[in-house]
């Protein structure tokens, strides 16, 4: 039995006042991930912030045509938004091919971007891992790592980030707005991430006295020619394997523009804009596909139980790519988006 205090924010200056007080706090919001990864004894936090009445709940419209997601907003009423549905459904398709209905409707928005990996190790206390123990080095590298990471990996961790919300929201290029003791600031979605190197233990670039309380999404949504793609053990309920969102903007049948961001494949959401460059201006058919496939997997290192991914990840780049061409997305939840 971990012994924990729970208090609740009455606002967020004294959300980031309670947790700038003690380093041995957690937020929690839906509580979908932390309450689990304390029960596994994962997490043994001192005292929990509860932040889930906040009124950071509402999605904005910007001046500059794009969205403000408060960070509150639960992934089921932003799946079925009306202006995500319409103007980014990439993102909405995304949250819906992830967890389950019940899991989406207490998952917050904040909380889906800073949910921990699915490594089976850092959950097996039993186990050596830098992340959750840094210096115990990682199991991973010589154990079971068929989920694993095949880009930017390091010989600390070749842990992946779970989430499939985020791919979309690397893809559109989105902002995270957070608030700290020196006040409010933005970080641009790809620096929001890290990758492991020598410090596995940190997800993110948010320091431990800040809170998220916002998600920006710009004008551009892709909205016409897009695809999320996940490819999972089970059609339900399973964390990729690889996923890929792909949006395009097509002049006649040329590429005019190209975003492609992966999931299942690193410690962050994968996105590369070399891989981008290469379709620009391309006609958009299979092998400008491949080609991009190519130039995002050229650094792929597979592991004992993993190479599988790197041939999976380029096949499903190529047919993500040529359902977002085609104007097809796959995902079959999209029907239900109003
Ligand atoms: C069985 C199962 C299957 C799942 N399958 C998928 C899947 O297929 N795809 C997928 O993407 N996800 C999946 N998930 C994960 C789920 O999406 C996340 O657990 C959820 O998004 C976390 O949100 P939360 O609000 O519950 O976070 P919490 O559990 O409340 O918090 C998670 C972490 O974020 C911190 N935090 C929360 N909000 C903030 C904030 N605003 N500012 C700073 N820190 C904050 C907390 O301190 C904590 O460390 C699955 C989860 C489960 C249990
Ligand atoms: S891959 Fe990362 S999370 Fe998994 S055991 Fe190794 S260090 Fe831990």
């Amino acid at each position: 039995m971990i012994d924990f205090q729970y208090v609740r924010a009455n606002d967020v200056a004294d959300a980031v006042r309670q947790i700038s007080a003690n380093p041995t706090a957690k937020f929690i919001a839906g509580g979908t991930n932390l309450i689990d990864l304390m029960k596994e004894d994962v997490e043994r936090p001192s005292r929990l912030i509860d932040i889930s009445r906040l009124p950071l709940n509402k999605v904005e419209e910007t001046p500059h045509g794009g969205l403000r997601i408060g960070a509150l907003v639960p992934n089921s009423d932003l799946a079925y938004h009306r202006l995500i549905a319409q103007r980014y459904p990439m993102l909405a398709s995304a949250i819906l091919a992830g967890a389950s209905a019940q899991l989406r409707n207490m998952a917050s928005t904040g909380g889906n971007l800073l949910q921990r990996t699915r490594c089976y190790y850092f959950y097996d206390i039993a186990t050596p891992c830098n992340k959750r123990e840094p210096g115990s080095g990682c199991s991973a590298l010589g154990g079971l790592n068929r989920m694993h990471a095949v880009l930017g990996t390091s010989e600390a961790c070749i842990a992946t980030h779970p989430s499939d919300m985020c791919v979309a929201l690397a893809a559109l290029e989105a902002t995270v707005h957070v608030a700290g003791p020196a006040g409010a600031r933005a970080i641009a979605f790809a620096d929001f991430h890290r990758l492991p190197e020598n410090t596995p233990q940190r997800d993110t670039n948010l320091e431990p006295d800040e809170i998220v309380t916002a998600i920006e999404l710009p004008a551009r949504g892709f909205a016409v020619n897009y695809t999320y793609l996940k490819i999972r053990d089970r059609l339900s309920y399973a964390f990729a394997l690889v996923s890929v969102a792909a949006g395009l903007e097509l002049e006649g049948d040329t590429i005019k523009e190209a975003r492609l961001a992966l999931g299942g494949v690193a410690h962050k959401p994968w996105r590369d804009t070399s891989a981008e460059a290469a379709l620009r201006g391309q006609k958009a058919d299979r092998s400008a596909f491949a080609c991009a496939a190519d130039v995002l997997l050229r650094d792929a290192r597979g592991f004992e139980h993993n190479a599988f991914k790197i041939d999976l990840a380029r096949r499903a780049i190529v047919r993500a790519l040529t359902q977002a061409a085609a104007g097809t997305p796959q995902s079959q939840s999209d029907k239900k988006v109003r």
